[in-house]
This record gives C-alpha cells, sequence and structure tokens, in this order.
C-alpha cells in the first residue's frame, strides 16, 4: 500500500464522521504488509468525549498488538499533541499525515525522536478541514483546546 491508498481510509473515516455530525478527522493503523488494523474518526461529538481523537479510535480499535514499530499510524490531519504522544508511547515506527496547513500537532516532534514522518498535502483533507472550520469554529477551537479567533 502507498501513503495516498492508505490515506483513501482514513479519509472514509473523515467523511463518516462528518456525516454524523462529527469533526471531519479520519485516522488508521496499518501493519508492516499493509493490512489494516484498526481504523477510525474523531467521537468528540458523537460519544461526548474529547479524548476520542481519530488516532486514538483506530488505535483502540485495533486491540493489543506485540509491538508497534512496524506499523504506520495514517490520519487526515497533523497529529495533535496528545496523539503524537500515543504515537510515541507506543513506538508506533511512521506517520503518514494528510495535511498540515488548517493545524500542525506534534509531527516535527515526532521526526526529532525518530518517528518517519510522511506528509502529503491532500487537497480533499485541506478541503474537509477549512470548510469544516468555517462552518462549525465553535467546535473546532474547543478540539483543540484554543479559544476562537486566535
Ligand atoms: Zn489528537
Amino acid at each position: 500500500m502507498d501513503p495516498q491508498q492508505m490515506l483513501a481510509v482514513a479519509v472514509e473515516e473523515a467523511r463518516a464522521g462528518l456525516a454524523e455530525g462529527g469533526i471531519p478527522v479520519g485516522a488508521a493503523l496499518f501493519g508492516p504488509d499493509g493490512e489494516l488494523l484498526g481504523r477510525g474518526h474523531n467521537r468528540r461529538v458523537q460519544d461526548g468525549d474529547p479524548s476520542m481523537h481519530a488516532e486514538t479510535a483506530a488505535f483502540r480499535a485495533a486491540g493489543r498488538l506485540r509491538g508497534y514499530a512496524r506499523t504506520t499510524m495514517v490520519t487526515t490531519l497533523s497529529p495533535c499533541w496528545y496523539c503524537s504522544g500515543l504515537v510515541r508511547q507506543f513506538g508506533i515506527g511512521e506517520v503518514v499525515i494528510g495535511e498540515s496547513r488548517t493545524f500542525t500537532g506534534g509531527h516535527d516532534w515526532l521526526a526529532r525522536h525518530g518517528v518517519r514522518i510522511t506528509l502529503l498535502d491532500d487537497q480533499e483533507c485541506i478541503r474537509l478541514m477549512t470548510d469544516f472550520i468555517a462552518a462549525h469554529p465553535d467546535l473546532w477551537y474547543e478540539d483543540i483546546g484554543e479559544p476562537p479567533g486566535r
């Protein structure tokens, strides 16, 4: 699987989240042979759970694994500090990111700690977030823990 193919799964998740009235961020965890281990999307709104980010949802959906060094987390948006911490905590070896124009989390920090980072600058991901932030600025700034109009 190439990065763009993996990203397509995360985009499907983001769109599913949007269709549920949620924040359109999706993610998936893949194994070393490109096998899909888990997938999920941000469910802050749906579950009333501010800790249910897309990467966390995908990670939890994958269940217990013996090691994460050869896994790849793909996410539609640069991972926030919380999800970057998850990547580092469990030693996930690679992160593929749809875009970091609308939000930049901890991916440079991850790169400095040896995580392979692929940033795709994907137009569909940028459009999903740009449209969502314009339509629901309050929800978005709640999600990233910043006041509106920063
Ligand atoms: Zn996050």
